[in-house]
């Protein structure tokens, strides 16, 4: 049997729509057979996810998806094949949520200045003991009526540069890959191209990466052109990285970004699973 993996996926521990035993069923119906669950700094989601799996008999494999603050950028690593147990791992989530906790209750007391009150107390109910994300600050958006779509969202507040936007301090890069490869995990850069940063940066950050201990990039995403396959391909070979998949599903009713539905890895590319 050949394997279908999808190595990037949310939940609702973070911004994602379904429960991790949802979206396990979800990745079965769709041909997966092989599921990483990675949860915006947090490892909530995984023990369900894990038992799911088991009874629907599909691979699970445990990861994380963590914010890094690299110079003045955001960057998102993947953590994959992680024990969420391991104590540097779980202290360093621990930073994270608080960091996330705090830049919430920041973004909220900005959007009630701008005459929207309320989002944090409502989000902290809506997202229980899971991750709150501008994800969800975009929905609360569209659900009070303000903007008709969360991309609004984003271009009306949530980005860079818009009103409720929180600059925010991530543990550094070397600290998010270290957290990783301590919890026998491997890192890997994920969406390497939706940063914007130019040739000279990415490869900055990618020497960088390497330099503490990354060990892969994602090649495959939900939605990658051909194009954009090429570039992250050569991005990989570069860097002599391992290559990764995954959809970045967080919810249906995107038809073209669905779990498992990802293009062909590029021949010449060392898939990142040969590691685990
Ligand atoms: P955060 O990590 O809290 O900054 O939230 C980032 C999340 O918001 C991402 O993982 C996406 O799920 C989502 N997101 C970011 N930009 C957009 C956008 N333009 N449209 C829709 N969702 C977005
Ligand atoms: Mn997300
Ligand atoms: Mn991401
Ligand atoms: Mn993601």
């Amino acid at each position: 049997m050949t394997e279908l993996y999808d190595l990037h996926s949310h939940s609702n521990a973070s911004d994602g729509a379904l429960s991790p035993t949802e979206l396990v069923l979800r990745a079965q119906g769709q041909g997966v057979t092989a599921l990483a669950l990675t949860d915006h700094d947090t490892t909530a989601g995984l023990q369900e996810a894990r038992l799911a799996a088991e009874q629907a008999g599909i691979r699970f494999i445990a990861g994380i998806e963590l914010s890094a603050s690299f110079e003045n950028h955001c960057l998102h690593i993947v953590g994959l094949n992680i024990d969420p147990q391991q104590p540097d791992l779980v202290q360093g989530i621990a930073k994270q949520q608080y960091t996330r906790d705090q830049r919430a209750q920041k973004i909220s007391e900005k959007l009630a200045k701008k005459g929207i009150p309320d989002a944090y107390p409502i989000l902290r109910q809506v997202a229980g003991n899971g991750e709150i994300t501008r994800l969800h600050f975009a929905d609360f958006l569209v659900a009070q009526g303000r903007v008709a779509s969360q991309q609004e969202a984003f271009d009306r507040y949530l980005s860079k540069g818009k009103p409720a936007y929180v600059p925010t301090l991530w543990a550094s890069l070397p600290e998010c890959v270290a957290w990783i490869t301590a919890a026998g995990g491997v890192a890997v850069l994920a969406h390497p191209l939706r940063y914007k940063l130019s040739t000279k940066w990415i490869n900055k950050a990618l020497v960088a990466f390497k330099a503490a201990g990354g060990q892969g990039i994602e090649v495959v995403t939900g939605r990658a052109s051909v194009d954009d396959i090429r570039l992250s391909y050569l991005h990989a070979a570069k860097h002599d990285l391992y290559a990764s998949q995954g959809s970045d599903f967080h919810a249906p009713g995107n038809p073209y970004l669905e779990l498992g539905r990802l293009a062909a890895m590029p021949t010449g590319a060392m898939p990142v699973w040969q590691l685990f």
